[in-house]
């Protein structure tokens, strides 16, 4: 007689895969690092009941798996990102604190190093506001900032 255990346990197995196939998803569609909060965020609107945990094990589960990789951020929780891109920096957003994807390098980097020193890996973080915080805080323009006398 079969117990109920090796069916329940296939069941939240099955149910494991598909939330984690979700939060895959999550990553897939939006081309930034993610934090784990985004990610239930964006996830929760597919997968009903998702939590905070479920989320935390399913990216320690990729990221052990190398699919992802942790984007560090001082001061912030990490972010996460799918492994593999090519090279590439990072914004932060000191408002709504997303971080996005710069494509390319700096280019007078390598005159920055000393010739007897050898690079082995190199991060770029550029801290500001990204277009839709920039825009919300704009500073209006002050009499001081505009063309005196040519009116
Ligand atoms: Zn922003
Ligand atoms: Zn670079």
């Amino acid at each position: 007689m079969p117990s109920s255990a090796p069916l329940k346990s296939a069941k939240s197995f099955r149910r494991n895969t598909q939330q984690r196939r979700h939060i895959r998803d999550v990553f897939e569609r939006n081309d930034r690092p993610l934090a784990a909060d985004e990610v239930l965020q964006l996830a929760q609107q597919k997968v009903a009941g998702l939590g905070i945990a479920t989320v935390y094990r399913a990216i320690k589960a990729l990221t052990g798996e190398g699919w992802l990789v942790s984007v560090e951020v001082p001061g912030e929780p990490p972010r996460y990102e799918v492994r593999g891109k090519v090279h590439h920096h990072h914004f932060h957003c000191l408002k709504c604190r997303r971080m996005f994807e710069l494509e390319g390098c700096l280019e007078q980097l390598g005159k920055m190093i000393p010739p007897s020193f050898r690079v082995v890996d190199h991060v770029v973080l550029i801290y500001g506001l990204c277009s839709s915080c920039a825009r919300v805080s704009k500073v209006p323009s002050t009499p001081g900032n505009r063309k005196a006398g040519k009116s």
